[in-house]
């Protein structure tokens, strides 16, 4: 285990992150609506991509949020760098969790509307 995660509270262990197609549609935006309005749900943009993110303990994760099965831990945990990991910056990415700002992120960022072919 690394000098840097001995120092964390296993931070990159209390969620799981899907990748999500980039909204470009109102139908898109509103079904990112209906995924965050559920408890523990959110979503994320990092370096343009957007990830749907559970935030939900791993059940291997010991009361010391130590790696139960760290020899055996899935492959995805071992390629996960804690040089380049949320403990260094957890305001790389913009979370979006409420209702409220998606909407804000939508005044900012508004859907384009696309042109009809003739
Ligand atoms: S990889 Fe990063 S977030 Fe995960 S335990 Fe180590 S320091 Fe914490
Ligand atoms: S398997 Fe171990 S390293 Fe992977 S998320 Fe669970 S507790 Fe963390």
């Amino acid at each position: 285990m690394s000098t840097t995660c001995k120092k964390c509270s296993a931070l990159c262990c209390n969620y799981f992150a899907l990748e999500l197609d980039k909204p470009t549609t109102r139908n898109d935006f509103e079904n990112i609506r209906w995924y965050i309005s559920h408890q523990k749900t959110s979503v994320f943009i990092q370096a343009g991509k957007w990830y749907l993110n559970v935030k939900n303990r791993c059940k291997n994760l010991d009361p010391a949020n130590r790696c139960k099965i760290y020899g055996n831990r899935p492959a995805i945990c071992r390629r996960l760098d804690s040089k380049n990991c949320e403990y260094h910056d957890q305001n790389a990415v913009r979370e979006i969790k409420t209702s409220r700002q998606l909407a804000q992120y939508l005044e900012e960022n508004p859907i384009r509307k696309r042109r009809k072919r003739k």
